[in-house]
This record gives C-alpha cells, sequence and structure tokens, in this order.
C-alpha cells in the first residue's frame, strides 16, 4: 500500500508518528501543501526558517532514496490531486492544534474518508493534547501550576521513535521547485538570520550540546541574556524539527533529577499550556482573555512614531533596544528580555499589546500562535496565568539585574559599548565627563528615553484603575 505523508510542522524523520505508522504499511511519498486558505499566521522570519527546515527535511528525505514533493494550493484538492497521480490509498499526518487549522484538517480528513482513502492523524507535536488535560470538574485549566500537576499525573511521555525503514512509490509524483513557494525574502534582510541559525533536524540535535553543557545549571543561567543558558530550540521545536519527547528524553538521559532539568521541563510546560490555552480560546491572539482589557485606554500614537522607536530599538532603554534589535537581527530574543520590552511597550508606552504580537509574529523565528499570543497576554496582564497588570517591569533594575556587566547592551547596542557597565543600562544618568570620555552624545548617538518611566508608570496604573471596576 501507498501512503501520502503530509508534512506541516512535524518538519522531522525521528520521532515521527505518521512517517512510522506509513512505513508500516509499505511504500511512503512525503508531501509538503503550500497552502494559500491556510491561516498559520506564519510572518517573514518564519516563512525564512521553513524554506530551509523544507530544505533540509528534502536532503534527508534523500538520504532515505525518498524526495519531497512539493505542492500549491488548498490542502484538500492537492491531496486528491497527489491520490489520484499515485494510486495511494492512505493519507497520514501529525495533528497541529491551531484552531483554524484543526478546522481545516477536519474537512480534510472527513472528504477523503467519504471517498474511501485510509486517513489517519497522530500526536506528535505535544507531550499530551489540549483536551486531554481537564480538571476534576472536567473543564480546561487557566493557570499553569494546576494544569502542570495535571498533565504529570497523566504519566511520563512515550519514547520517541526511530526513524523507519523507507521506501518511495515507484514513480515519483511531480514538485514543484521549493523556491516556487516565495518564502525567501524578496528584499534580502536575512543576513543575521543566516548567521544565527541553521535551520533543519540535523541543527535541532543542538539539543544534545545543551543538555551536556548548560542543562545542570539551566534554572540559574536561564533569566541572563548575555549568557547561552538556555536551549535556543524554540524555533525547532515550533516546526517540529525536534519533538518535545525527544526533548524530554534527552534530558532524563542527561540529569533526570537535577534542578535545570526541573525548571527546563517546566518551560516545555508552558508550551503545552500555550497550546492548551489556544485550542480552548481561540480568540487569544486577538482579544484580552480578561474581558475588562477591552475597554482598555491606550495611548494614541497618531504618527506612530512611539512603535516606531520600539520596533526599531530606539526608545533610550539599553536593554529593550537591545533586545530589539537583537530580534530583528537574528529572528529571536531572550525571554527575560522579550518580557521586559514587552512591559514596556504594554505598561510605559501603553500601545495595545496586539501590537507587539504582531511585530514578534513577523520577526521571530519561533513565532508560534500559541506561545506569542500567550506571551503577549502574559505580559499585557489580560492573559491566563498572566503578571498582574500593576506589575511593571523597570527596565534600568531589569537590566542592572539581569545584565549586570552590560555585555549584552553592550553587543546588541554598540554605541553605548565604551560606558563603565553600571552607566550602560541608564546613559542619560551618566556625567558628562563620563559621556564625552565613551564618546557617547545623547540624541545624537543614542537616544533620550522616549518616556519618563515614573509618568508613565503612573499613568499606567490610572489607566488600569479606570477598567478595574468594570
Ligand atoms: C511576549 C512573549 C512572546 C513570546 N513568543 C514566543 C513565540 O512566539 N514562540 C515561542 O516558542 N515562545 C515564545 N515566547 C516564550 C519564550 O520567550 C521562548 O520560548 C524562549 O525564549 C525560547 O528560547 P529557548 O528555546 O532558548 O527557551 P528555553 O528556555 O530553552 O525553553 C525550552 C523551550 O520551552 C518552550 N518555552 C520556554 N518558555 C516558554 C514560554 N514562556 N511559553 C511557551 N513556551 C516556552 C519553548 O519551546 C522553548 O524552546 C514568548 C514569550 C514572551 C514573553
Amino acid at each position: 500500500m501507498l501512503t501520502l505523508v503530509w508534512f506541516r510542522r512535524d518538519l522531522r524523520l525521528a520521532d515521527n508518528p505518521a512517517l512510522v505508522a506509513a512505513a508500516r504499511d509499505g511504500a511512503v511519498c512525503p508531501i509538503y501543501i503550500h497552502d494559500p486558505e491556510a491561516k498559520d499566521r506564519q510572518g517573514g522570519a518564519g516563512r525564512w526558517w521553513l524554506h530551509h527546515a523544507l530544505a533540509a527535511l528534502d536532503a534527508s528525505l534523500g538520504r532515505h532514496g525518498l524526495a519531497l514533493i512539493i505542492r500549491r494550493g488548498p490542502a484538500l484538492e492537492t491531496l486528491r490531486g497527489v491520490i489520484h497521480e499515485t494510486g495511494a490509498e492512505g493519507v497520514r499526518w501529525n495533528r497541529l492544534y491551531d484552531p483554524p487549522l484543526i478546522r481545516r484538517d477536519r474537512h480534510v480528513k472527513q472528504a477523503l474518508r467519504d471517498a474511501g482513502v485510509d486517513v489517519h492523524s497522530h500526536k506528535a507535536d505535544l507531550l499530551h493534547e489540549p483536551w486531554t488535560v481537564r480538571t476534576g470538574q472536567g473543564s480546561d485549566y487557566r493557570v499553569f501550576t494546576p494544569f502542570w500537576r495535571a498533565l504529570r499525573r497523566l504519566g511520563e511521555p512515550e519514547a520517541p521513535l526511530a526513524v523507519p525503514d523507507l521506501q518511495g512509490p515507484l514513480a515519483r509524483p511531480w514538485s514543484e521547485p521549493l523556491g516556487a513557494l516565495g518564502l525567501l525574502p524578496r528584499i534580502p534582510w536575512d543576513t543575521g538570520l543566516r548567521e544565527a541559525w541553521t535551520p533543519g533536524e540535523e541543527a535541532a540535535r543542538r539539543l544534545d550540546r545543551f543538555v551536556t553543557d548548560a542543562l545542570p545549571r539551566y534554572h540559574t543561567d536561564r533569566d541572563y541574556p548575555a549568557i547561552p543558558g538556555t536551549s535556543r530550540l524554540s524555533p525547532h521545536l515550533h516546526f517540529g524539527e525536534v519533538s518535545p519527547r525527544q526533548v524530554w528524553a534527552a534530558t532524563t538521559e542527561a540529569d533526570p533529577e537535577g534542578p535545570g532539568t526541573a525548571a527546563f521541563r517546566t518551560e516545555i510546560g508552558w508550551r503545552e499550556f500555550a497550546h492548551h490555552v489556544l485550542f480552548h480560546h481561540p480568540e487569544l491572539p486577538d482579544e484580552p482573555l480578561d474581558r475588562r482589557f477591552r475597554g482598555f485606554p491606550w495611548r494614541a500614537d497618531p504618527a506612530g512614531e512611539l512603535l516606531t522607536a520600539w520596533r526599531s530599538g530606539c526608545t533610550g532603554f539599553p536593554i529593550v533596544d537591545a533586545g530589539m534589535r537583537e530580534l530583528r537581527t537574528t529572528g529571536w530574543m531572550h525571554n527575560r528580555v522579550r518580557m521586559v520590552a514587552g512591559s514596556l511597550l504594554v505598561k510605559n508606552l501603553r500601545l495595545p499589546w496586539q501590537l507587539g504580537e504582531r511585530w514578534f509574529r513577523d520577526n521571530l523565528v519561533d513565532a508560534d500562535p500559541a506561545s506569542n499570543a500567550l506571551g503577549w497576554q502574559w505580559v499585557a496582564g489580560c492573559g491566563a496565568d498572566a503578571a498582574p497588570y500593576f506589575r511593571i517591569f523597570n527596565p534600568i533594575r531589569q537590566g542592572e539585574r539581569f545584565d549586570p556587566d552590560g555585555d549584552y547592551v553592550a553587543r546588541w547596542v554598540p554605541e553605548l559599548a565604551a560606558l563603565p557597565p553600571r552607566q550602560r543600562h541608564a546613559p542619560w544618568e551618566a556625567a558628562a565627563n563620563v559621556l564625552a570620555r565613551a564618546g557617547v552624545r545623547l540624541d545624537r548617538d543614542y537616544p533620550s528615553p522616549v518616556v519618563d518611566l515614573r509618568e508613565s508608570r503612573q499613568a499606567a496604573l490610572d489607566a488600569f484603575a479606570r477598567i478595574k471596576g468594570d
């Protein structure tokens, strides 16, 4: 029997349940469909990643004598066409959990089954699927800790699956060239992405280095953006180049009981939680879960000056600007800095969190509808298990605490690198002679803060007080 394996965000051969099941039934035809109707909210950096991840997947399939078939068009029609051309009797895929994609997949499954095709979907992208983690009353979770406890009670994740023996179809169907998908930018802004990342399953084996080198200290190092203390697996996980089960198994092998492992697994838990919340609240990327925030008095920024300053890393708050420039250059930002930069946008600049969500969506290589939306609603204080709105990060204190030597700022805001470390987080407070010695002319080499921290903090609290009683 020939089975089509429809690759989506599971761009790997190892621990791929759909692929394993298809290979057990006989020959396999791997296919990727660029579906213009899919509302998968992919931004520019994600499309760049996808292009290279597909090339890497095709190369690994090639080593097993198979080739990735690339097609463009609505999923159902395209699958029907390839079934017709190849005589395939089955279709398998690994499930995704974004609500619009669930709707599409349901429709595709039903229509193909009605036509007599043997269709199956599999669990591969999460440890436990969103509908399997339930409260005692049978409802979904809005708070992380009980969610995580309930998920852990469902048992240890299954062991990852090995790459199966693969056999291709007798005649290979035609394929569009990868370039025809138009995923790469027309204006080449991707130099920094190329320098920072190698997409693909092989590169996702950075997991092995991470568990030996950084996992034992993860719980202490993870908050310091100048240290390579986190795994940087997020884009690899988003595109399914490594599975959460593989991540889990690697931590069990390296250091099952260590504090680094416990802290790291909790973050994998936040990823599960984000998918759980999005599944149960499809409005998550657009609407605040706390309905009071629908009437929040955001600041008017008619010329978009504040938003532009934030996006371009020119707010005058060095830790924020460093993060925004890291994002623009590499497509990634350290989690601590995502929280601080997000807080400045939503609280001190008082601009809607959705603007930050969109910017991150377009610029992050790990942009994920669930984790990005959950992250922004957390920062804005309106989401599931969110930071309370009145907890407003002070970017100077955050910089001093989590970038104590100013190394992160020096790397991404080089115009401040010659300042003594203590002054790098608040250059406007440095004495004139210190600035002169470092060659920093405020408002020429580096901007003054776009808002007064104390006043804007108070204005944010006042705005919050206005919706609190609603
Ligand atoms: C405003 C904001 C937006 C965010 N947008 C995204 C996004 O689009 N995509 C994304 O994957 N993460 C997002 N995060 C979560 C987090 O910042 C990144 O997952 C993390 O920085 C990725 O780096 P890492 O792989 O080195 O993480 P590690 O610390 O090594 O963590 C391991 C893995 O756990 C998961 N993870 C860690 N923290 C979180 C979290 N808070 N929520 C959900 N999953 C988590 C990721 O898959 C990550 O790769 C966002 C956080 C904030 C505050």
